[in-house]
């Protein structure tokens, strides 16, 4: 029986990340993953997707390189070659990870676990002891009842292994993973339209987001409807057929069912063991620990944001808190998103919605500085906004925007919404010009009083 500090099931983002740090504090650590070293964001999720939405810009320059003097034209997408380039990507860092958990001395066993103690985890017959165990195990692709995966009908894992660009597309949820998807296809050649049951697209944004994404869709050609749930789904020889619970219907060639993602936690002895679970999720405190003394928990398998970095953050948290060191608990309301689609969309902190039911209307102040006096973003070509949510006469706490390449400043949005900064301490730092980080400057001088290239 081999005897770690740490046995960690699971080497996604928060297994990994939780045994790197540990090991940095000189703790023994064991690593379990039946599967590649890695999970979901290097292998099915973040970085494959984001190859797919590189390789979509690079069409999207060539198709509309007229409007820039350059002749250059779209002859078609190679989904193979595609496929080669985002698989070069994801195995250079695969490598570069693998290389990285040798060098810190982590063992890395290859097999599927199960909790079969609170110290303990069995994988191929063997019991590895840990002083602490750390569940990571992520989560999967769901799907609506009655709706079978399988042919046309398809998650993300099966659409980002696609060796062709389906002509038409239905997009079933208009989310994160969604909205990417969708803004793929579309520059890929594809006809694309997304069903999102509730009011409008990326509903977990600020609402001036959902807007400003639903104008520039509409102008991208790529269709959705919005408000009416999903009712039923059908394949046959000539496409997938789709109905709407009101009766509407809609054809295409393949459906992805994106309608968010569940905890991969059960049937691996979690519950027998004791471990408190709701709905799937497994339970923990603002310091990540069970219900079990010895037990964490990190990432996609407990309730929250469902991001790499969280479950990074978490890996880290957990290697640290076990060291005795205390780490500072950061709130998920904090914690920086970002939606790669085009236009990208980044936010951190609270909705200006969120932030009036938190603090009462009177309280809130917000400002908008448009992209349209940003040069950076008129050389780009592209239209959006920075929105800031202010507590009045205090801190910045939400800041919320869209544009092409926007993502890039979700740096200094979140040090400015963690760090609790006024407005007055950003206006008095200094923005590079032409960047779109400029605009980041602009919006808060114009809350502090001073707007620069904006109207007062
Ligand atoms: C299409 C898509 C795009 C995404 N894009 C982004 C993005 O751009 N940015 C972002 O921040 N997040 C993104 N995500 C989310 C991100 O991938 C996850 O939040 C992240 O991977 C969660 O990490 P985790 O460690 O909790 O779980 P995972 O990465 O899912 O890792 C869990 C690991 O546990 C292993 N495992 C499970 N059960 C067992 C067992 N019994 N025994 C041994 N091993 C086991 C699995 O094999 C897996 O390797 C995306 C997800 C998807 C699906």
């Amino acid at each position: 029986m081999a005897h770690a500090d740490l046995v960690i099931l699971g080497g996604g983002s928060g297994g990994y990340a939780c045994a790197l740090r540990a090991s940095e504090l000189g703790l023994s650590v064991i690593l379990i993953d039946k599967d590649k070293l890695g999970g979901t964001c290097l292998h099915r999720g973040c970085i494959p997707t984001k190859a797919l939405l590189h390789a979509a810009e690079v069409a999207d320059s060539a198709r509309e390189s007229e409007q820039f003097g350059v002749n250059a034209s779209l002859h078609g997408i190679d989904m193979i070659k595609v496929n080669e380039y985002r698989d070069g990507v994801v195995g250079r860092l695969y490598k570069g990870l693998q290389g990285l958990v040798k060098s810190r001395n982590v063992t890395f066993v290859e097999g599927a676990g199960r909790l079969v103690g609170p110290n303990t985890v069995e994988v191929n017959g063997e019991q590895y002891t840990g002083t602490h165990v750390v569940l990571a195990t992520g989560s999967y692709a769901r799907t609506l009842p009655g709706l079978e995966i399988g042919g046309r009908i398809m998650t993300s894992d099966q659409a980002l292994n696609l060796d062709y660009v389906p002509a038409r597309t239905i997009v079933l949820g208009g989310g994160v993973i969604g909205v990417e998807f969708a803004s793929v296809w579309k520059s890929f050649g594809a006809e694309v339209t997304i069903i999102e049951g509730l009011p409008r697209l990326v509903p977990n944004e600020d609402e001036a987001c959902s807007k400003a994404l639903e104008r520039a869709f509409r102008k991208r050609g790529i269709n959705f409807s919005t408000g009416v749930r999903f009712a039923s789904a059908t394949q046959d020889d000539n496409g997938v057929h789709v109905t709407l619970e009101d009766g509407k219907t809609f054809d295409a060639d393949v459906l992805l069912v994106a309608v968010g993602r569940g905890p991969n936690a059960t049937g691996m002895g979690f519950e027998e063991q004791g471990v408190a679970m709701e709905r799937g999720w497994v339970l923990v405190d603002e310091r990540l620990r069970t219900n079990i003394p010895s037990i964490f928990a990190v990432g996609d398998i407990t309730p929250g944001l469902q991001l790499a970095h969280r479950g990074f953050q978490h890996g880290i948290f957990v290697s640290e808190e076990i060291a005795g060191l205390r780490p500072m608990v950061i709130a998920d309301i904090n914690i920086p998103r970002v939606t790669y689609c085009e236009p990208e969309i980044g936010s951190v902190g609270m909705t200006e919605v969120e932030a009036k039911a938190a603090h009462g209307d009177a309280a809130i102040t917000t400002y908008e500085y448009n992209l349209g006096g940003n040069g950076k973003s008129q050389i780009l070509g592209t239209a959006g906004f920075i929105k800031l949510v202010q507590l009045k006469d205090g801190p910045v706490i939400g800041i919320h925007m869209v544009g092409s390449r926007i993502g890039e400043q979700i740096g200094e949005a979140q040090l400015i919404v963690n760090w609790e900064a006024h407005p007055e301490d950003v206006a008095n730092l200094i923005h590079a010009h032409p960047t779109q980080n400029e605009a980041m400057g602009e919006a808060h001088l114009a809350l502090a009083g001073k707007p620069l290239h904006a109207h007062a």
